[in-house]
């Protein structure tokens, strides 16, 4: 078998196709194939990147001139266990996948991110986390047990109790150490495919953080959205959305509401427009006039008729609300858009966030989307997370003013470090490597690149993001 087919050039870009690059793409669908394509790689001394469904949004999965190993084609469910909720997946399993498969036994994945899109595989390396990060933690903590290979063709089974410190390292280590080939997972027990959510409004910064912080406690999941507009008293203004599991008795017909067919998001809006011409009626609404009109409409509804409301909602709609409008990230082309999200300690957040938005508005540059989550720390070696809370922001991308935006992105992120906050590498297109680098403590990156020479010590495993962020 040719496996390292130089016909297949593609361009390769990040999920805010603001970035890209031509690279080799192959896609194995078998431990077999990706052996094979290993060997060919280290004697051709050709660098590999991995790639899952290529949804982190800047370079975290592309490398310019590498061999791109794709690993949407190993997407088996390898053993599904509904009386434990354990599965064991092949690594190009989506989340998608994943929760259409069990939530009919009741098990949903402790972990979900904003879309459904992302594998298994690429979530664990990057340890994605959801809206309910406090309560528990990021997908790593819920996997059981890592097949990993390393580039000189080593197959092994890591875990908690095997090999920890490369569990703890290849978990967040964004590809870096070794491919992951099967991983298996704990789920978690739900009595309904609905939750019931809780939304208010929250007139500023200082606000919105207290009653997330009030809240971690006694919701699942809590996540706030924010205006990022107006300055003064109003900065920071937002909404919170609360929401938790249902017990057993709170829901009439679990049987049909655990149905994927009766979880599905609507394609049409209003039952009438197809929800797939969306995001060309949005276009005209992406700029900064627009954006300031649809998030000011959206404070108003939910500090008006929307404040306080409590209702049920599907696990997917709660869940997946960036699915809703297909292709939607295609508003911001020809540009695309980048995002930025630091995570800084509670006793630091409200200045740091607070002077980030003022930043933004300085420069002129606002963010269209922005969206606020309370974490906890994690036992791996790159963790992004810290005892505090994240924002996450959306930027377009316009061409006449890229460099502009990339030097924002450095200036966002200089408080950040004195705070002693950290960075999200999976979300991350323009942070200068130094600042990320800063953010960690005594000997964890020296650990981080003794484990690198000892897995791969060629350096076959690269990508455009670690050469940014870890090299240097
Ligand atoms: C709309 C949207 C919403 C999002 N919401 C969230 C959120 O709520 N929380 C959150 O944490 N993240 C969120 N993300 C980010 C996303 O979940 C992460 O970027 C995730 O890593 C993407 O998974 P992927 O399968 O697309 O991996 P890719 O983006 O393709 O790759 C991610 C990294 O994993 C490595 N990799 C992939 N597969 C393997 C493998 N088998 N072995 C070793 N390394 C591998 C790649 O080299 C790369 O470094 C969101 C992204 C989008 C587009």
């Amino acid at each position: 078998m040719t496996v390292l087919p130089a016909d297949r050039i593609a361009r390769v870009e990040g999920w805010g196709m603001a970035v890209g690059a031509d690279g080799y793409l192959v896609q194995p669908t078998d431990v077999e194939q990706v052996t094979e394509i290993l060997g060919a790689a280290r004697s051709a001394g050709a660098p590999i990147v991995a790639r899952g469904a290529g949804c982190s949004y800047g370079d975290a999965a592309f490398l310019p001139e590498g061999l791109v190993l794709d690993f949407s084609r190993m997407r088996q469910v390898l053993v599904w266990d509904p009386a434990t909720g354990i599965v064991d997946v092949e690594p190009g399993v989506t989340v998608r996948q994943l929760w259409r498969q069990t939530l009919p036994d009741g098990w949903w994945p402790p972990v979900v991110t904003g879309t459904m899109e992302p594998t298994l595989g690429g979530g664990l390396a990057m340890n994605v986390h959801g809206k309910n990060n406090w309560a528990r933690g990021p997908m790593g903590d819920h996997c059981i047990e890592l097949d990993l290979l390393t580039p000189d063709g080593t197959l092994r089974t890591i875990s908690r109790d095997i090999e920890p410190e490369v569990f703890h390292a290849v978990i967040g280590g964004f590809g870096q150490l070794g491919l992951i080939t099967r991983a298996r997972i704990q789920l978690k027990k739900v009595h309904s495919g609905f939750i019931e959510a809780k939304a208010v409004a929250t007139p500023d910064l200082g606000e919105l953080l207290q009653q997330i912080d009030d809240a971690k406690d006694d919701w699942e999941y809590v996540v706030g959205w924010l205006d990022a507009f107006p300055g003064g008293s109003k900065l920071g203004r937002g909404l919170l959305h609360f929401a938790r599991h249902l017990s057993p008795d709170e829901d009439p017909d679990p049987a049909a509401s655990l149905e994927p067919t009766n979880q599905d998001l609507p394609s049409t809006l209003f039952g009438v427009v197809p929800k797939s011409v969306l995001w060309r009626m949005m276009k005209p609404f992406t700029n900064d006039l627009g954006m300031r009109a649809i998030n000011l409409a959206k404070y108003i509804q939910g500090s008006t008729i929307g404040n306080n409301a409590v209702y049920r909602q599907t696990l997917a709609g709660f869940s997946f609300l960036l699915d809703y409008v297909p292709d939607w990230k295609k508003v911001y082309l020809p540009g695309g858009l980048i995002h930025h999200q630091s995570f800084v300690p509670v006793a630091h957040a409200e200045r740091v966030f607070r002077a980030q938005l003022e930043i933004c508005r300085r420069r002129g540059m606002p963010s269209y989307l922005a969206v606020l989550k309370r974490h906890r720390p994690d036992p791996f070696l790159l963790t992004h997370a810290v005892d505090g809370f994240s924002m996450a922001l959306d930027f377009p991308v316009v061409k006449s003013r890229r460099e502009e935006l990339w030097a924002m992105v450095r200036e966002l992120a200089e408080p950040v470090v004195e705070a002693g906050g950290r960075f999200y590498p999976a979300k991350d297109a323009a942070l200068p490597g130094e600042l990320y680098r800063a953010t960690f403590g005594e000997g964890q990156l020296d650990r981080f690149h003794a484990l690198k020479q000892r897995l791969d010590p060629d350096g076959v495993l690269r990508s455009a993001l670690a050469d940014r962020l870890l090299g240097g």
